[in-house]
């Protein structure tokens, strides 16, 4: 006996009610944040059981991260019993995968079917996949990136363009070979019988195109199909709904066989809010939500204004920062929460203040007894920012986790670079030399190291001695030996600098660039690669921050170091370093089941919620995003973005940015964020003003000039390092650094002919936003960048 009618419709409104118990017609519920989107259409999968009878097995529910399906799941499972486990709740790659197991044989390109036991390529095959078509199809390497190119076909697959699509309609000698490489690397997919994430929907779709009589089959199998997060979803993802859901199947494909007898469409309801699209850059089309109403034409829509999760305070605040988006709907959210505490804003002197602050709150708060530390979330714009989070998290003790990504001392860069340094410091530490020895590709090879082995062996010396004198080593190829030889010789004077008692910073940023690490991640239009730079840079921060002041330093506990030491060497940093990314190890549960503060960035807080949040550097050029500067569309999706942070909290809202922060070792001083502008003053209690914050402005940190008052148009190009001139004289650059204009042309090395966009810092720090064309806008560090100013 599963529950009544009135247990499942417990606690639900008016309108949600009318959305769960909705039959027929497609139906969008349309509303803002905490609104009870994903409660009711978790509500309707158990009502649909429970009273409509429906086979669980005929429901097929999508939500956006695999973590949101099972939580989905186990609350239908506690809804409705076990009978619920064989329906599909998954991501729409999930479910595409499924599909496509038991039917991709059937699809035949020119051919060569798939077997269904292909792989599934992530991004890391799918970049050397397309370096083989590089080279297969002999492209210039400077002009043709496997990055660009695989982001270009990305785009291809998610507006569901097959390789034939994109040849036919190249305008251009640059598009006709995106086109050729497209073709040549679906055919390796092909022969490799593997899908990369995009085609894994593309194929389905098509699928369904080709071949109606297998989408009848799903057609009839999926009665009620339910999405959460819709305006996230891209065309592809669309045109699956529509293929399994639309009354007419109208998009494209050698249409209906008339043989066919065709299913009633599955009821489809679709819940989301276009003010939450924060994934434009993957391709999601917030028009999917706007154009409902027209894709499915007697679709019913609901509209959801009561929010359950938050104080009327922190909603004001929402609304009012995404009233500046241009073209939207305008809904207005309320509550009968009771307007709560006021905001708390902090304006930090730097990110280390802004961290202590942080803790400082959830110690006061969770000592009130009011929370735990389970109970609060501090968000950030980009993964890097976690690290003094972490740091100053681990030093007092404050239990926390970091969803989403690895912890900032396990991330490969940083580990490949600390694996560097230790090297250095210690060459018989052979892991760290295996791990570096070609990272970035040098082209030495495992037979290489074999080879070098084998010598290590015989000889009865380290693996180190052994690349010395790889000279002797047996059966080693002319090529692997002037690779080892160049490998040497750079360590070797790298040696030298730490030896020469050089400071931590400048041999680790030398390290990074005669490597040629930092030209590797440069080079590459991996979004990921643009985190590892960053996530250099706060390395490279950190070191810098250890040689200026060892005592200061976040992670310093000032019992450990010994007053009057003499200057804090690489060694001192590895060992400081060891220490942190030890503790960093500490398991995540609390024995005394508090919970843990949760660290993440505002992408992965979609859908969730906590009582306390922290949203933190709310800096013009951090967040928004610098990227986004310029550009009206990029503006909108990070206001977006600033909407999603704001409606996590349900009791207490804490707002922070730093006036100095450090990037590559540089402060550099950012203007507040322009979303601070755009919340009502008076719900605001800032515990520290930008008035008092200008008087309180450190000597040290200009040069001994004060900020004065700075107006805005001043602030937004102002940056520290301006006047630390002493800073870039201290680590020596290696060449000359171009001095460059907005509107300057360049020629870069690798990229070409190029426009300089936009400048930040100076000296040695200077970094030059340069247009490449067909190559993109790249953030070069100029001290680096082989660019020549024309
Ligand atoms: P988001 O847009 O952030 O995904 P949402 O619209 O999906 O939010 P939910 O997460 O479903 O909102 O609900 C927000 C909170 O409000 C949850 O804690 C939920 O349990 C609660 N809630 C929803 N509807 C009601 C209601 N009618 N009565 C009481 N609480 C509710
Ligand atoms: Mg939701």
């Amino acid at each position: 006996r599963g529950p009544s009618a009135e247990e499942l419709l417990a606690g639900l409104n008016d309108p949600q009610r009318a959305a769960v118990v909705h039959e027929g017609a497609p139906l969008l519920v349309v509303a803002g944040a905490g609104s009870g989107k994903t409660r009711v259409l978790t509500r309707r999968i158990a009502w649909l059981i429970s009273e409509r009878r429906a086979h669980p097995g005929s429901i097929l529910a999508i939500t956006f991260t695999n973590k949101a399906a099972a939580e989905m799941k186990e609350r239908v499972e506690d809804l409705v019993g076990k009978r619920a486990r064989i329906m599909w709740v998954s991501t729409f790659h999930s479910a595409c995968v499924r599909i496509l197991r038991k039917e991709v044989t059937t699809l035949d390109f020119g051919g060569v079917g798939f077997k269904s036991n292909f792989s599934i390529y992530d991004a890391a095959d799918q970049k050397r996949l397309m370096t083989l078509v590089c080279n297969d199809l002999d492209l210039d390497p400077r002009r043709y990136q496997p990055g660009a190119l695989l982001h270009w076909v990305s785009n291809q697959k998610n507006e569901l363009r097959d390789p034939e699509d994109a040849t036919k309609d190249a305008r251009n000698h640059l598009e006709e070979t995106y086109a050729a490489a497209y073709t040549t690397y679906q055919r390796r997919l092909r022969e490799a019988n593997a899908l990369d994430f995009d085609d894994l929907i593309m194929f389905t779709v098509h699928l369904f195109q080709q071949f109606p009589e297998v989408r009848e089959t799903y057609r009839r199998r999926f009665r009620h199909v339910l999405v959460d997060e819709y305006q996230d979803t891209n065309h592809a993802q669309y045109a699956l709904i529509h293929q399994l859901c639309a009354d007419a199947i109208s998009d494209g494909g050698p249409m209906v066989d008339p043989e066919v007898e065709r299913v009633e469409p599955a009821e489809l309801m679709v819940v989301g809010d276009a003010d939450q699209s924060i994934y434009a850059f993957r391709g999601a089309n917030i028009r999917n939500i706007l154009d409902f109403e027209q894709d499915f034409p007697n679709a019913t829509s609901i509209l959801l204004e009561q929010n359950y999760r938050s104080t009327q305070t922190i909603l004001t605040a929402a609304n009012s920062v995404i009233g500046h988006n241009k073209g939207r709907k305008e809904k207005r959210l309320w509550s009968d929460a009771g307007d709560g505490d006021r905001i708390v804003g902090y304006v930090a002197d730097d990110e280390h203040d802004e961290a202590r602050f942080v803790s400082g709150e959830i110690d006061k708060l969770t000592d009130e007894g009011r929370f735990r530390p389970g109970d609060v979330a501090v968000f950030y714009r980009t993964n890097a920012q976690s690290r003094v989070f972490e740091e100053v998290f681990i030093r007092l003790g404050m239990p926390y986790k970091v969803v989403g990504g690895v912890r900032f001392y396990e991330r490969r860069e940083i580990r490949d670079a600390l694996a560097y340094l230790r090297l250095l410091v210690n060459p018989a530490d052979q892991v760290s030399l295996r791990r570096i020895l070609n990272t970035p590709k040098r082209g030495i090879g495992d037979r290489a190291v074999a080879c070098v082995n084998a010598l290590a062996e015989r000889d009865r010396i380290t693996f180190w001695e052994a690349l010395r004198r790889a000279e002797d080593a047996p059966g080693l190829a002319t090529r692997s030996l002037t690779q080892i030889q160049g490998f040497v010789a750079l360590v070797e004077e790298l040696q030298s600098m730490v030896d020469g008692g050089e400071r931590p910073d400048v041999v680790l940023e030398t390290t990074l660039a005669r490597s040629g690490y930092l030209t590797a991640l440069e080079e590459s239009d991996d979004p990921q690669d643009e985190t590892r730079l960053e996530n250099l840079a706060e390395l490279v921060a950190v070191a810098r921050e250890f040689a200026d002041d060892p005592v200061a330093g976040p992670s310093a506990d000032p019992a450990d170091v010994d007053a009057g030491t003499v200057a804090p060497g690489l060694g001192d940093f590895l060992e400081r370093v060891a220490l942190v990314a030890d503790a960093d190890q500490i398991p995540d549960d609390d024995p005394e089941d508090q919970g843990v503060v949760t660290l993440m960035t505002l992408h992965t807080a979609k859908g969730l919620e906590f009582p306390v949040v922290f949203l933190t550097g709310l800096e013009d050029g951090v967040f928004p995003h610098s990227r986004a500067l310029g550009d009206q569309t990029e503006l909108e999706e990070e206001r977006r973005l600033a909407y999603v942070g704001v409606t996590r909290a349900r009791e207490r809202l804490f707002i922070s940015r730093a006036v100095v922060r450090s990037a590559w070792g540089a402060p550099s001083h950012n203007p507040g964020s322009r979303f601070l502008d755009e919340l009502p003053v008076d719900l605001v209690d800032w515990r520290r003003t930008e008035a008092a914050q200008t008087r309180w402005s450190r000597p040290d940190l200009s040069g001994g000039q004060h900020y004065g008052e700075p107006t805005a148009a001043g602030r937004r190009n102002f940056s520290a390092a301006a006047v630390r001139a002493d800073a870039a004289a201290r680590s020596k650059p290696s060449r000359e650094i171009p001095s460059l204009d907005p509107g300057d042309r360049v020629l870069h090395d690798s990229f070409g002919l190029g426009t300089v966009v936009a400048l930040e810092g100076a000296g040695d720090k200077a970094v030059a936003s340069i247009d490449f064309g067909s190559e993109g806008v790249k953030r070069l560090l100029l001290r680096y960048a082989p660019v020549e100013k024309l």
